[in-house]
C-alpha cells in the first residue's frame, strides 16, 4: 500500500517535473523569438530608412545631372548618382538576398504583402524600376539629359510615393512587431505562472506527502530496529537477558570497572538436579521451574545496576559491579536462600525435597591486561567446587588482583 501511494508520488513528480521542462523550454523558444522579432525589425526599419534617404539623394542627383551645365560638375554627379544606385541596389539584395525570411510572403502579415508584392504598392518592383529608371539615366549620353527625360520624369513623378510607401512600411513593421512582441511576453508570463503554479503543487502534494512517508517509515524502522535489537538481547523462556546480552554488559562493565580500578562481582548459579525434575514433572513444568528461578534472581537484586542473565540450559550468571567479596558473598546466600523458599516440589532431588541451586561467586579487580573470561571460569570453578561440597549453597573463588589470584579469608 505504502510503496503503491510512493510510486504514485514519483509519478506525479516525473509528470510535474516533465512539465516543468516543457513551459522551460517554451519560455526560452519565446525569448528567443522576442529576440529574432527585434533584430528584424530593427534591421528592415534601418534598411527601409536608408532606401527612403538614397532614393530621395538619387531623385536630387538626377535632377543635377540634368540641370547642372559645367561638365565636370555633371560627371561628379553622374559618378554620385552611380554610387547611390549601387548601394540601393545592395540595400534591395540584403533585404532580398541575405534576409529572406523579413520579406518572405510566409513571415509578413497580409498588410505587408500588399505593401510589398501586390501591386500598385508592390514596393519590391517599384524600388527595383526606380533604380533601373535611374541607372537609365545615369547612363544616357549628354545629348540626352534634358528636362523631359522620361527616366527623370519617372523619378520625379514616383519619387515622393515611394518614400511615402518606405515610410508606411517602416510604420507597419513596427507596429506588427510590437504586436509581435507582446503576444510573446503574453507566452512568457503565461508560463511563467504556470510554472510557479506546478512548483507550488509539488510542494504541496508530491514533496510533503514524500517527506511524511518517508518520515513515518524512518520511525517505522526504528521502532522496528529497537524490537529486534531488544529480541535479540532478551530469552525467549524466561523474559530476562540473554547469553549474548551478559557477554556485551560484562566486557562494557569491565572496560569501565578497568579504568575506574573497581571490583566486579560474578555469581554462576545452577540448578540442582535438573535434570532429574525434568526426568519426574516433565519438560513444560522444568520450562516453569526455570521461570520462577529466573523471577527470583532478578527481584532478589536491589541495586539498579545489578544484573542477571540466562547463562544456557539450567545456569543463570549474576554481575554486580563494585561489589566486594562480603557483598558478593551475602548476595549469593539471598539468592540461594530466596530460590530455596520458593519451596518448588523436587521430590528426586538427593538434598532437600524443593528446587534449590548452588553458586559460584568470583570477584576480581579488571584490568585491561585481563579478559573477563577469566572471571567466568573462575566463578565456573568455584561452582563446580559447590556441587562437590554438597550443593544448595555457594563457593567463593580466590580473589582475582592483576593477573593473580589470592585466596579470599571468606
Ligand atoms: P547438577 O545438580 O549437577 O547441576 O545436575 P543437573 O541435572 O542439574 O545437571 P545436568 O547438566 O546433568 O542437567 C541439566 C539439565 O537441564 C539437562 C537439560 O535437559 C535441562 N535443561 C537445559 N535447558 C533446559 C530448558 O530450557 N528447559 C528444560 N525444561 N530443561 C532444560
Ligand atoms: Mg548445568
Ligand atoms: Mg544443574
Amino acid at each position: 500500500m505504502k510503496s503503491r501511494s510512493l510510486s504514485k508520488l514519483t509519478r506525479t513528480y516525473t509528470l510535474a517535473l516533465s512539465l516543468i521542462a516543457l513551459l522551460t523550454l517554451a519560455t526560452f523558444i519565446t525569448m528567443h523569438q522576442v529576440i529574432l522579432t527585434q533584430k528584424d525589425s530593427a534591421l528592415l526599419i534601418n534598411v527601409s530608412g536608408s532606401q527612403r534617404w538614397l532614393s530621395q539623394k538619387a531623385a536630387l542627383l538626377s535632377v543635377e545631372l540634368v540641370y547642372l551645365s559645367d561638365t565636370g560638375e555633371r560627371n561628379q554627379s553622374r559618378m554620385q548618382l552611380l554610387r547611390t544606385i549601387d548601394q540601393l541596389l545592395k540595400n534591395q539584395h540584403e533585404l532580398v538576398q541575405d534576409s529572406p525570411r523579413l520579406i518572405s510572403p510566409r513571415s509578413l502579415s497580409p498588410q505587408m504583402q500588399t505593401m510589398y508584392f501586390a501591386a500598385p504598392t508592390n514596393m519590391q518592383t517599384r524600388i527595383e524600376r526606380y533604380t533601373s529608371e535611374a541607372l537609365a539615366l545615369a547612363n544616357e549620353p549628354i545629348h540626352l539629359l534634358t528636362p523631359d527625360n522620361p527616366h527623370l520624369t519617372y523619378l520625379l513623378q514616383n519619387e515622393e510615393n515611394l518614400l511615402e510607401s518606405l515610410d508606411q512600411i517602416v510604420f507597419l513593421h513596427q507596429q506588427e512587431s510590437e504586436a509581435k512582441v507582446q503576444r510573446l511576453q503574453r507566452v512568457e508570463i503565461t508560463s511563467g505562472v504556470i510554472i510557479l503554479l506546478t512548483l507550488a503543487f509539488l510542494g504541496l502534494y508530491v514533496f510533503r506527502p514524500l517527506a511524511n512517508t518517508l518520515l513515518e517509515e524512518r520511525a517505522q524502522l526504528e521502532h522496528a530496529n529497537q524490537e529486534l535489537k531488544f529480541l535479540s538481547s532478551v530469552d525467549g523462556l524466561t523474559g530476562i537477558p540473554n547469553r549474548r546480552c551478559f557477554d556485551q554488559f560484562l566486557s562494557q562493565l569491565w572496560s569501565l570497572a578497568a579504568r575506574n580500578s573497581e571490583p566486579i562481582a560474578l555469581i554462576m548459579c545452577d540448578i540442582d538436579f535438573f535434570k532429574a525434575y525434568n526426568d519426574t514433572y516433565g519438560h513444560l513444568e522444568g520450562d516453569d521451574c526455570l521461570k520462577k528461578v529466573a523471577v527470583e534472581l532478578k527481584n532478589s537484586l536491589k541495586r539498579q545496576v545489578d544484573f542477571v542473565a540466562r547463562y544456557g540450559g539450567e545456569e543463570f550468571v549474576v554481575v554486580l559491579s563494585n561489589t566486594n567479596p562480603e557483598g558478593a558473598t551475602k548476595i549469593a546466600e539471598t539468592l540461594r536462600a530466596n530460590v530455596e523458599n520458593l519451596a518448588i516440589p523436587h521430590r528426586n532431588s538427593s538434598i532437600t525435597p524443593h528446587v534449590t541451586i548452588s553458586l559460584g561467586v568470583a570477584i576480581g579487580h579488571a584490568n585491561f591486561a585481563l579478559l573477563p573470561q577469566t572471571l567466568i571460569e573462575a566463578a565456573d570453578n568455584a561452582l563446580y567446587q559447590a556441587k562437590q561440597d554438597g550443593r544448595n549453597r555457594y563457593n567463593l573463588a580466590p580473589y582475582l588482583i592483576g593477573e593473580q589470584f589470592i585466596q579470599s579469608s571468606k
